[in-house]
């Protein structure tokens, strides 16, 4: 490489450097403006605590995302969640996390837990669900978030009510 060339290829590079920079002080204020819009974009969330159990998916979305208004339901699952939560398991710990998140990142206004029929992660009758959900309510509003908390029942025909 000639002196020439080093020297034109210092200056490119030198001009790249200077672009660079210019698109990033330009590019900065935009990509901070593109945040705030990407957020609004974002849409609205709640959250609901099911089951892992593929039959209730849909009915406890569809029952959500209808009932809060929103946009997008964060679907936390575990396998009987309203005995993890009101047995108080481990696994509560992974749950709370997971609300957390949906709570202060997606500003979900609603939080539900939520039993079923067959249910195999929690097999117990009815009655045993429906207390277990209302227990679980009681632990989660324990745990002081801003949110209404709802505990729901999917029936044995896959209808989703309101327990409490
Ligand atoms: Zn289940």
């Amino acid at each position: 490489m000639g002196k020439q060339e080093i020297l034109e290829s210092s200056v490119i590079t030198r001009r790249n450097f200077i672009k660079a920079v210019s698109a990033s002080v330009i590019l900065t204020p935009l990509l901070g403006f593109g945040i705030d819009v990407l957020g609004e974009e974002h849409g609205t969330f709640c959250t609901a605590i099911n089951c892992i159990d593929g039959r209730v998916q849909e009915p406890v979305y569809d029952y959500m995302k209808n009932t809060c208004n929103v946009s997008y339901v964060d679907m936390i699952t575990a396998p009987g969640p309203d005995g993890i939560i009101s047995r108080g398991d481990t696994m509560c710990q992974y749950i709370k996390s997971a609300v957390l998140i949906s709570v202060e990142k997606h500003a979900s206004k609603t939080v539900a837990i939520v039993g079923h029929h067959d249910c195999k992660g929690n097999p117990v009758s009815k009655e045993g669900h429906w207390r277990d959900i209302r227990d679980s309510v009681n632990k989660i509003q324990s745990w002081s978030l801003p949110v209404n908390v709802i505990g729901l029942w999917v029936n044995e025909n896959w209808k989703v009510e309101l327990v409490s």
